[in-house]
This record gives C-alpha cells, sequence and structure tokens, in this order.
C-alpha cells in the first residue's frame, strides 16, 4: 500500500486515498474487535471453573465426615484446577510466542528417550479414559536438535487430544521412523476424526471444531496452535489426515541432526 502509486488523475488519487483510510479503519476496529473477544473469551473460561470451585469448596464446608462428599468434591475442585492451570499455561506461552519471547536453545536429543518419557507422562491419563496406549518407536532412532522443554509442549498436546477426542475403547498409538534426512513423529488416534472444512483450521488460534451430542469436551483452542507454532520455531513441519467418525494422525516432520545424516560434514 504504501509504494502504491494514485490511480492517474485527480479523482484517482482521492478515490486511492479514501479507500486507504477506510481499510485503516476497518483494521482498527477488527483488532479492537479481536481484544474484546480475547478478553470476553478468557474472563468467561477462567470464570466458570472459578465458580464450580467456590461451589464445590462450600459443598466441601457442609460434607462433614461423608466420605463420598468429601471425595467428589475434592476430584471435581482438583479437576477443574488442573484445566484452568492449562489455560493459564497456553496462554502465557502463547503470549511468550506472539512477543517473540520463545526462543528455542536446541540441544541434541536422543528420541527414544524424549518419546518414552512423553509417553509415560500420557499413560495414567490414557487408563483413566480406558484408551490403550501403545509407544512404536525403535531405540536407535536418530537424534534431533531440539529444545525439550518446549517440544513437550507440542507432544503433551498431541498426544492429551488423541486420548481426548476419543472414546473409551479406544486406541492411540505415538510412533517414530526415520529415513536418510528426516524422522517423523506420529500420534495416530481411533477418536472422532475430523472433517475436512475442520482439518483446514484447527491450527488457527482458539479455532474448535463445533460439538453436538452429549460428550462435550472442554478446551480452549490453543493447544495445536502452539504445538505447530512451536514445531515451526524448529524449522519442522506438522501434518494431519484425519477422517471423521474414523480417528486423525498428527505428524511432527523434523530435520534429522546434520551429523548423523549420512555424508552431510560434521558439525
Ligand atoms: P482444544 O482441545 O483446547 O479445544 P486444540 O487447539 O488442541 O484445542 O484443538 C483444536 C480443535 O481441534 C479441538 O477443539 C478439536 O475440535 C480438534 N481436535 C484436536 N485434536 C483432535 C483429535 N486428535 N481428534 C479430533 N479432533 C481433534
Amino acid at each position: 500500500w504504501a509504494t502504491a502509486q494514485p490511480l492517474g488523475g485527480e479523482g484517482g488519487a482521492n478515490a486511492f486515498g479514501t479507500l486507504v483510510v477506510l481499510h485503516d479503519a476497518t483494521r482498527e476496529h477488527l483488532a479492537r474487535q479481536a481484544g474484546n473477544d480475547f478478553v470476553a473469551h478468557v474472563s468467561h473460561e477462567l470464570k466458570s471453573p472459578l465458580n464450580v470451585i467456590g461451589m464445590y469448596g462450600e459443598m466441601l464446608e457442609d460434607a462433614g465426615d461423608d466420605p463420598t462428599l468429601r471425595v467428589e468434591a475434592i476430584n471435581v475442585i482438583r479437576d477443574e484446577v488442573e484445566r484452568m492451570t492449562s489455560l493459564v499455561n497456553n496462554l502465557l506461552n502463547v503470549s511468550k510466542l506472539e512477543m517473540g519471547n520463545m526462543r528455542p536453545e536446541r540441544h541434541r536429543v536422543k528420541l527414544d528417550e524424549l518419546l518414552r518419557d512423553a509417553y509415560q507422562q500420557a499413560a495414567t491419563r490414557a487408563d483413566a479414559a480406558g484408551i490403550a496406549l501403545t509407544l512404536d518407536v525403535p531405540r536407535d532412532i536418530g537424534a534431533v536438535a531440539i529444545d525439550k522443554d518446549m517440544f513437550r509442549i507440542s507432544l503433551n498436546n498431541l498426544l492429551n487430544n488423541a486420548i481426548k477426542y476419543n472414546a473409551a475403547g479406544g486406541s492411540v498409538t505415538l510412533s517414530a521412523q526415520e529415513d536418510d534426512t528426516d524422522v517423523v513423529i506420529s500420534v495416530r488416534d481411533s477418536g472422532i476424526g475430523m472433517a475436512p472444512e475442520d482439518q483446514a483450521r484447527v491450527l488457527e488460534k482458539f479455532y474448535r471444531v463445533r460439538e453436538t451430542g452429549p460428550a462435550q469436551r472442554g478446551g480452549h483452542g490453543l493447544g495445536l496452535y502452539l504445538a505447530n507454532q512451536i514445531i515451526e520455531l524448529h524449522h519442522g513441519r506438522l501434518t494431519l489426515k484425519s477422517e471423521l467418525g474414523r480417528g486423525s494422525v498428527f505428524s511432527i516432520h523434523l530435520k534429522k541432526m546434520p551429523e548423523l545424516v549420512e555424508g552431510a560434514n560434521v558439525l
């Protein structure tokens, strides 16, 4: 826009000028709107768990020695605290990312160890949800140069989704393969899958697929956005194959460390 030439003649230049003002005003309006939507969205997402915690806190007070009531209240409070913690952590990470403060410190990481850790962390959650979790990673798979802590966020978000958007009796597999230059880490699930129009948008910030039916799952539409941004900061790629009602496969494609690629110069 800044370098565009007037369209020729007085009238043309004026018309162009008007258009620029309108364009800027629209952008400002949209930005303000997005800001308001964001504050409304986050306030709502934080307020509802707080209400629940408040209610169950009172119930705990009234429960006296009744063990069933106490256990129920404690479980609900713990779940809601977990939900809030996950939202706040995701928001902190998104703001870090958007302010340019998320810079990966890349070190040589043995992929099988990293994936085994992620698998073990997800195992309890999978167990509780009645999902069979499998790990399929060759012990001698190549190393990668990544920021372990940041990368864990991506892996956990993919694994948590594969468990969450699934049903008891379903399965999730965490696997990895390599060729001469790349490694591919995949999280495959037998869950609810996604329609093509949703697949095209799930990496957008705050995008959630509209759910119908009784099993509505909570979430904030930040997990995949963050997972993808972190993978891109590592010069990798996140791809998705999915079929509605049959399941999804999210794959992270990463370059192997140069010294491990046949024929490449040692660093
Ligand atoms: P959240 O789960 O907090 O809503 P995400 O960014 O992690 O946010 O995911 C965005 C949306 O993509 C989810 O709301 C869900 O509709 C869909 N989705 C993510 N992972 C899966 C999956 N493994 N299977 C089916 N749908 C998924």
